[in-house]
């Protein structure tokens, strides 16, 4: 194995926009300063949202962009690994399942608020308060056993107690910086740590695949900076490898909007249709 790995994880719920292939292409540029290597990792967990043929298509820009990439991890064929990996936890009561609805964690979290506003995670989801955080052994084994849809959250307070020492991570950026950044986990309350349908959430799958894909170096947009918080805890949890990070800044449209399909932002297919080149993409974005 090579001493740096990178990796590119793309949710094929939508084309690639510019945003993705500047991630892509950093990925790319980092990996090969480093003497490394990039994979790429498919990150399909959501059965609603990711679509087979959204996956061919995000290796066909890819490598339309000049991004070719050996097999790729695809996290829609990794349930076993995900349930291993949570069951590890529960095995140390460090989550529980919730079998509360959105509505009913949003009722609970409103209650719990009083006159005050809703506390809520970085993400924007309300902190869950309970009440199944407080559920008997005996009424969760009852409710399991009767097949009652649930979530599994991280129980944050135990599981802030169990892993030694400050937790925190390393930083680099193309500059060749280095930092540390203390990370603050604790704001992402009892999150769902599993969902109702898959035995992983975004951050159980990431951690326990940037791990299975060795990989030392993550950089990604910076709207992922809070959960790497959550992300060095589950590490330390699991007694994973904490990877080096570099959060980058995310590309704005026009309007100062992060690019995204929902707001009309082009894929790289429109510019593709238009006769855009690519080496004219990659240069519009410094990789020229
Ligand atoms: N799949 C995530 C996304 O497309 C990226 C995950 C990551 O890089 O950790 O936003």
């Amino acid at each position: 194995m090579s001493a740096s790995t990178f990796r590119f994880a793309p949710s094929p719920n939508g084309r690639l926009h510019l945003g993705h292939a500047y991630s892509a292409l950093l990925n790319d540029r980092l990996a090969r300063a480093a003497g490394g290597r990039l994979l790429l990792r498919i990150e399909d967990i959501d059965p609603g949202r990711s679509r087979p043929d959204l996956v061919d298509a995000v290796l066909a820009d890819l490598a339309w962009l000049g991004l070719r990439f050996a097999a790729p991890m695809h996290q829609s064929a990794r349930m076993a690994a995900y349930r291993a990996t949570l069951d590890s936890l529960a095995a140390r009561d460090l989550v529980y399942p919730c079998f509360c609805s959105r509505s009913e964690v949003a009722a609970a979290a409103r209650r719990a608020a009083g006159d005050g506003p809703v506390l809520r995670d970085p993400d924007g989801a309300p902190l869950y308060p309970g009440p199944c955080r407080h559920l008997s052994a005996d009424a969760v084994a009852a409710r399991l056993a009767r097949g009652e849809p649930h979530t599994w959250r991280l129980a944050m307070d135990r599981a802030l107690a169990a892993p030694p020492g400050p937790l925190g991570f390393s930083t680099f950026d193309p500059e060749g910086a280095t930092g540390f950044v203390a990370a603050d986990p604790a704001r992402w309350g009892d999150t769902v740590i599993a969902r109702r349908d898959v035995p992983a959430s975004y951050h159980l799958a990431v951690v326990t695949d940037d791990a299975a894909q060795g990989i030392t170096h993550v950089v990604r947009g910076a709207d992922l900076l809070a959960a790497t918080d959550l992300h060095v805890l589950l590490q330390a949890l699991l007694g994973l490898t904490h990877p080096r990070y570099h959060h980058h800044a995310l590309l704005l449209d026009a309007t100062g909007a992060k690019l995204a399909k929902s707001r009309g932002s082009r894929s790289l297919a429109d510019l593709r249709a238009e006769g855009v080149a690519a080496a004219a993409v990659r240069a519009r974005l410094g990789f020229g």
